[in-house]
C-alpha cells in the first residue's frame, strides 16, 4: 500500500510530533512515522519561554502544562573548588518580566501527550514503525515503513534523532565529537521544597543539576517534593554509580548537592547517556530538511537541546508557509529554512561546548575567565538580563510562531 501526503516526517519524538502537528495546522497533510519511545529513564526536558510560546500558538500548552512544573529561578553554584570560586548566583524570571523561565516536563510524558494530540489532529497520520529505503525523485521522496507501507511526499523531514538515517541518506556529512562524560539521569523525591528553582552545581566533571518537578500528593514518608537530576561525570564514575543500589546512589547524590533538598529517594529507573556533540554544514538537501537532534546536538548544559530543536521546527513551518504553499519541498523554502537556522545553531553549539570544556580544563586562566563571567553576570544588571533573555527566548529573529502575538506570514 502507498500513502501519499504533502510532508513525511521520520521520527516520532518530541521534535517530529511537534513538526507534524504544526505543519498540519498550517494546512499541509502530514504523515509522521516512528517508534514511540516512552521509556521511563529519569529524563526530563526544561522548555523555555520561546518553546512554550510555540506550544501556546499551536493550542497545545493547556494539554501539556498540567504535566509540567514552572521554573521561576535558576541558581548557579561554582562547585569546582577553584581559587576564584564565587558565591552562588541566583537568577529570577521576574527580573525579565516573566512569571517563569519555562517549565520542566518528563520527556516520556511529553512524547506520550504529543502522540495523543497528533492522533486527534486533522491532517496528521501517525504510523508506528521505522522508516528506511529512502528514494528521491524530481517531485518527491519516498520511504518504506518497517510494516511494509510505502510513504511518499513532496518533502521528507528528518526528525529521527542523533543517529539520523535521513541525515545519512541526504548525504549531509556531520562533524561529530565525543566528551569523556556520561550524564546520569533520575527522578528524585525529596524532603525540602525546591521553590521552583533549578540548581546547577558546576563541578570538575561537568554540571550536576536538580530541576524542579510537580510535587507528589500523599507521599507517606514525607518525600513529597520532586526534582529531576542530570549529573555529568566521567564514564568510569557513571559505570560505577549505575551499578550502585538505589540507597547508595541516593547517598552520593545527597552528598554532591550538599543536602540541598534534605532526604531523597529515587522514583523509577535511572538513565545513562554518553556525551557527544554534532553539527552539520547544512540542514537541507534536495526535498529533505533536518530538524532538532537529527541536525545538531550537544551536552545538556543550560537545557538548550530541544529548545533549539523546536526553533528549527517553528522556522521550518514558517519557511514552508512562505515559499512552499504549492510544493512543500520547494528549494526556496529549504534554502530559507537553512539560512535562518544557521547562526542560532552555530552559536548555541559553540557556547555550550565552551561552557562544558571550561569546567573540564583545570587551568588557572580558564578558572579565572569562568569566574569573571559569572561575577559579571551577578553584578551587571543589563548584562544579566540580556543573558537571561538570550537563554529563554533568544534575541534576533525568532520564527513567527514563537513571537507574541503570533505572526503567520501574510
Ligand atoms: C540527559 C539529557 C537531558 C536533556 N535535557 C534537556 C533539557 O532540559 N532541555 C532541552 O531543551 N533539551 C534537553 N535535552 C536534549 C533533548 O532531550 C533532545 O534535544 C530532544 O529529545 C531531541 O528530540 P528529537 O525528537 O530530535 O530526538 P529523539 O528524542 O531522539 O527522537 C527521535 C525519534 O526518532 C525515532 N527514529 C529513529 N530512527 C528512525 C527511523 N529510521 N524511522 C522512524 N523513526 C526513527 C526514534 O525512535 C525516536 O523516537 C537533554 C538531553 C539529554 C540526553
Amino acid at each position: 500500500m502507498t500513502i501519499r501526503s504533502d510532508i513525511l516526517v521520520a521520527g516520532a519524538g518530541a521534535a517530529g510530533l511537534t513538526t507534524a502537528i504544526a505543519l498540519a495546522g498550517a494546512g499541509f497533510s502530514v504523515t509522521v512515522a516512528g517508534g514511540l519511545d516512552t521509556r521511563r529513564n529519569g529524563r526530563t526536558v526544561a522548555l523555555f519561554e520561546a518553546s512554550l510560546r510555540l506550544y501556546r500558538a499551536l493550542g497545545l500548552w493547556e494539554r501539556l502544562e498540567p504535566l509540567s512544573m514552572p521554573l521561576r529561578r535558576i541558581r548557579l553554584v561554582d562547585d569546582t573548588g577553584s581559587m576564584f570560586s564565587l558565591p552562588p548566583v541566583e537568577l529570577e524570571a521576574a527580573e525579565i518580566g516573566l512569571p517563569a523561565f519555562g517549565a520542566n516536563i518528563e520527556n516520556a510524558a511529553l512524547v506520550e501527550a504529543l502522540a495523543v494530540i497528533a492522533r486527534e489532529t486533522p491532517g496528521v497520520t501517525l504510523m508506528e514503525g521505522m522508516l528506511g529505503d529512502y528514494a528521491t525523485s524530481d517531485d518527491g521522496v519516498e520511504g518504506r515503513l518497517s510494516t511494509g507501507e510505502m510513504l511518499t511526499a513532496a518533502l521528507l523531514v528528518g526528525a529521527d534523532g542523533r543517529g539520523s538515517q535521513v541525515r545519512t541518506y541526504a548525504n549531509v556529512s556531520p562533524r561529530e565529537w565525543r566528551y569523556k562524560q556520561t550524564a546520569i539521569t533520575a527522578l528524585l523525591r525529596h524532603e525540602k521544597p525546591h521553590r521552583a528553582t533549578s540548581t546547577e552545581f558546576h563541578t570538575r566533571s561537568g554540571p550536576c543539576t536538580l530541576v524542579p518537578m510537580r510535587p507528589e500528593d500523599g507521599a507517606a514518608d514525607g518525600l513529597r517534593h520532586r526534582s529531576s537530576l542530570v549529573w555529568l561525570m566521567s564514564p568510569e564514575e557513571a559505570e560505577r554509580r549505575m551499578a550502585l543500589t538505589d540507597d547508595d546512589l541516593v547517598a552520593e547524590i545527597e552528598e554532591q548537592v550538599h543536602g540541598l533538598h534534605g532526604r531523597m529517594g529515587l522514583v523509577g529507573p535511572r538513565g545513562a547517556f554518553p556525551m557527544s556533540g554534532l553539527t552539520c554544514d547544512t540542514l537541507v538537501a534536495e526535498r529533505i530538511a533536518l530538524v532538532a537532534d537529527a541536525g545538531h546536538f550537544f551536552p545538556p548544559i543550560g537545557a538548550q537541546g530541544l529548545n533549539l530543536g523546536l526553533r528549527d521546527v517553528a522556522q521550518l513551518v514558517e519557511s514552508i508557509e512562505s515559499y512552499g504553499q504549492l510544493d512543500a519541498g520547494d528549494p526556496k523554502a529549504l534554502a530559507h529554512y537553512n539560512k535562518r537556522r544557521h547562526g542560532d545553531v552555530a552559536t548555541r553549539t559553540l557556547s555550550v561546548d565552551l561552557m562544558n570544556r571550561s569546567l573540564l580544563i583545570h587551568a588557572l586562566p580558564v578558572d579565572f575567565m569562568r569566574s569573571a563571567g559569572l561575577a559579571a553576570m551577578a553584578s551587571i544588571g543589563p548584562l544579566r538580563r540580556a543573558l537571561m533573555r538570550e537563554g529563554v527566548a533568544p534575541l534576533g529573529r525568532l520564527p513567527g510562531l514563537m513571537r507574541e502575538p503570533v505572526r503567520r506570514p501574510a
